[in-house]
């Protein structure tokens, strides 16, 4: 395991939304995790589980109707601490996004240039000529020819406007990239390329990257970390290599089954049943009634977090062996 400093902290994160009627839903329950320079983390899990709404916590744009808690520490400082006045400052300048659906990303009616270069302005990086010129440098970075700045959004295919949507995230030259399931709605080939861009920034620029999607396979083929949430919690992080090898989370080793098999020589296993909601109180196990190797403690007491190996965590009662064979 890497022994740089994390450049990204999340401490006991929870978001939740007041909805009409004096209840609320629990978007995401005490997420923590850390992020080091360069590295690649996957979060992953079903539609739902509280995914995007973590990124958008990070980078402090959740709708009014949210409440956070918890801490996120960006290169050592609390960037919720002051909400807007404290992530602000940071906002596409040290952390960076890639949303869902690169067509949304555009304003239809302004030049992709002009909307790249809007984020220079903003922080002050660049401006005018030079702010133009580094537009064609990011286009050109991100395989666009730089001719194109002048073009509007609907003169770009969809796997251009999500490279040019890249091109936007790292105009301040970001530490750390979000990229919110970047090839959603992409064709299988154009899927390809545009994972092989993000691998060749971060490497090259030394970018942190989070890639939040639902694939496990992308995870697998893209990261170095992953982080699986389910519920609002994340329910087993560490290696991608050891999580491949060595689930210690039913609802791990169920998506990894879920998948489809490139040979076709193994069934493809879905999961059954749905989520819970997150606007009840769930008592045990959140993964209980779906959950394959459910036992005795799972619909009443919600498992702890264990370290089951170094930098492997896992949320589960089929781990809880663990704590008493270790010495005290
Ligand atoms: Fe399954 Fe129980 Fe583990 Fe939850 S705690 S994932 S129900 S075995």
């Amino acid at each position: 395991m890497s022994t740089r400093q994390p450049i990204l902290r999340a401490e006991d994160l929870h978001v939740w939304f007041d909805l009409p009627g004096d209840s609320e839903l629990h978007a995401v329950q005490g997420v923590s995790f850390e992020l080091r320079p360069g590295e690649r983390m996957g979060l992953v899990g079903e539609s739902g589980c509280g995914k995007t709404t973590t990124i958008l916590a990070l980078m402090g744009l959740l709708p009014a109707s949210a409440s956070v808690a918890g801490r996120v520490h960006l290169e050592g400082e609390d960037i919720l601490a002051k909400g807007e006045e404290s992530v602000s400052p940071h906002r596409w300048k040290d952390i960076a996004m890639v949303f869902q659906g690169a067509m949304n990303a555009f304003n239809p009616v302004k030049t992709i240039g002009s909307q790249i270069a809007e984020p220079m302005e903003l922080h002050g990086t660049a401006t005018g000529r030079a702010a133009r010129a580094q537009v064609r440098e990011l286009l050109e970075l991100v395989g666009i020819s730089g001719e194109r700045a002048e073009r509007y959004p609907h003169e770009f295919s969809g796997g251009m406007r999500q490279r040019a949507a890249i091109a936007l995230a790292l105009a301040c030259e970001p530490h750390v990239l979000l990229a919110d399931e970047p090839t959603t709605a992409l064709d299988v080939m154009v899927q390809a390329q545009i994972l092989e861009l993000l691998v060749r920034l971060t490497r090259d620029l030394g970018l942190a990257m989070i890639l939040v999607t639902h694939d496990l396979p992308v995870v697998a083929q893209v990261c170095d970390r992953a982080a699986v949430m389910y519920a609002g919690e994340i329910v087993e992080m560490g290696q991608m290599t050891t999580i491949y090898h060595d689930p210690r989370h039913p609802y791990t080793r169920m998506l990894f089954a879920a998948t489809p098999d490139l040979l076709g020589d193994e069934d493809v296993l879905s999961i059954p049943g749905a989520p819970p909601r997150l606007d009840h109180e769930i008592v045990g196990c959140p993964f209980t009634p779906r959950c394959d190797s459910a036992f005795a403690p799972c619909p009443t007491a919600h498992p702890r977090r264990l370290e089951v190996a170094p930098g492997h965590e896992a949320l589960c009662h089929l781990n809880d062996h663990l704590v008493a064979e270790r010495p005290a």
